[in-house]
């Protein structure tokens, strides 16, 4: 970038990025008293907050616990998720008069648009003191005597603390970047391999043309791999399979593995299919799955062999119902891929924790400089947790 002429006066703080996190911190720490500035690329604040929860903004998790959260050091979040908590930021959200729903699994919803988060974090942003300036690009980054200076689009910018808050790299075309990652890496610290999570599975060849072929069927299951299970429902898509278990289990996923889905679970199918049987002698077993599971994915299921039908159950024993169960409850299908960060809700992995105060997620390496929200190595589960990492990461750093 081009060096601009104008040398703007000093801030206390200035802060790259102003989604969730930074619009956030910079309240905060306008509130403590420091003079705070904004900066973000774009030409709207908070783009994410905006679409995220269908244009209803799930803003945090009732249940959010540090277990809830990805990390290479899952002790990291602990300290910043615990001083400020959700109920913190329900109690925000009523002094604004927003009023909210409970979902399920204890997500938290707007009753109305998300815009009114957006309106609320840039009129606490304003009434702290702190500014907001869209639409400017941001070059390189110099360390100085007192703090840093940040040569913008729109003039040179000197501050004492440089908080770093422009999130991951899902959804380039709302302007995500590798910003954060090029900070951190230029003062030293460690950047673990970003990669798309909350993503949608692609397959390839049958699987593909299967899914694709009963594209909208959703279901309850458990999706699971060697580290983690998630019951929620599955929905088959032209491409493969998303729905909320399989973007939980999209976080721990490691390409090339298979992840098995239970797709009778919670539904007591033993006791169900042998009652039917008992009712029904003369129907066929894939009428019986019917009453379990959707129609068409039990005709694909047969079709594809995954598991046998049998004309009459009469003929059927017990010991083959028990083995049709054990087939569908270990459901095996291996992903060609993901979506990958077209449509990734989140990114895994980022800046290291190792490097970063766990009190005020400041530089251990470069004392005035921050990390806050996604671009750090803290990745919530699907239902709110990411915005309550953003809120809490944001409140440590002001608090410092
Ligand atoms: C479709 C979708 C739905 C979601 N729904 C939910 C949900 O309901 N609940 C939940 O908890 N989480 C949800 N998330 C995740 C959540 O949006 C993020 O975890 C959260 O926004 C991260 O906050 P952040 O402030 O760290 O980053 P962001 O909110 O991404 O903000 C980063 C800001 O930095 C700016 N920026 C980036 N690069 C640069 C640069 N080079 N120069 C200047 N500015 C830059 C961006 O323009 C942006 O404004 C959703 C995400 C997506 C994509």
């Amino acid at each position: 970038m081009s060096v601009a002429g104008t040398q703007h006066e000093p801030v206390d703080a200035l802060v790259i990025g102003a989604g969730a996190a930074g619009l956030f911190y910079g309240a905060r720490a306008g509130e403590a008293g420091l003079r705070v500035l904004v900066l973000d690329h774009a030409t709207k604040p908070a783009e994410k907050v905006r679409i995220s929860g269908g244009g209803r903004c799930n803003f945090t998790n009732i249940h959010t616990a540090p277990e809830n959260f990805l990390s290479d050091n899952p002790h990291f979040a602990r300290s910043a998720l615990a001083r400020y908590t959700p109920e913190d930021f329900i109690g925000r959200l009523a002094r604004h008069n927003i009023t909210w729903h409970e979902k399920s699994l204890g997500q938290l919803f707007c009753d109305g648009r998300s815009g009114a988060i957006i309106d609320m974090l840039v009129r606490e942003l304003q009434a702290a003191g702190g500014e907001l300036r869209l639409d400017t690009a941001i070059g390189d980054i110099t360390r100085t005597a007192d703090g840093f200076e940040v040569i913008t689009s729109k003039g040179t910018i000197g501050c004492r603390r440089l908080v770093i808050a422009t999130g991951g790299l899902s959804i380039p075309k709302m302007g995500a970047t590798g910003f954060a990652y090029d900070v951190a890496r230029q003062f030293g610290h460690t950047v673990i391999n970003p990669r798309p999570a909350l993503v949608p599975f692609v397959f390839e060849g049958r699987d593909k043309t299967d899914f694709a072929s009963i594209s909208g069927i959703a279901c309850p299951v458990s999706a699971s791999n060697d580290r983690a299970a998630f019951e929620d429902a599955l929905l088959f898509t032209h491409r493969g399979l998303s729905g909320p278990a399989i973007l939980q289990i999209s976080s721990y996923w490691l390409a090339g593995e298979p992840i098995r889905i239970d797709l009778l679970a919670g539904t007591d199918a033993l006791d169900k299919l042998t009652a039917f049987k008992a009712e029904h002698p003369k129907k066929s077993f894939a009428s019986a799955l019917e009453t379990i599971l959707p129609n068409r994915l039990v005709n694909l299921l047969t079709a594809r062999g995954d598991v046998a039908d049998v004309p009459r159950l009469a003929d059927m024993s017990h010991a083959k119902i028990q083995e049709a169960v054990t087939a569908l409850s270990h459901w095996s299908i291996k992903p060609a891929g993901t979506e990958g960060w077209r449509t990734a809700e989140v990114t895994a992995g980022g800046i290291d924790t190792k490097d970063l105060s766990s009190k005020t997620m400041e530089s251990r390496m470069v004392p005035g400089l921050y990390f806050i929200g996604e671009c750090v190595d803290v990745t919530g589960w699907l239902g709110g947790y990411n915005f309550q990492w953003a809120w809490a990461s944001a409140y440590a750093a002001a608090q410092a």
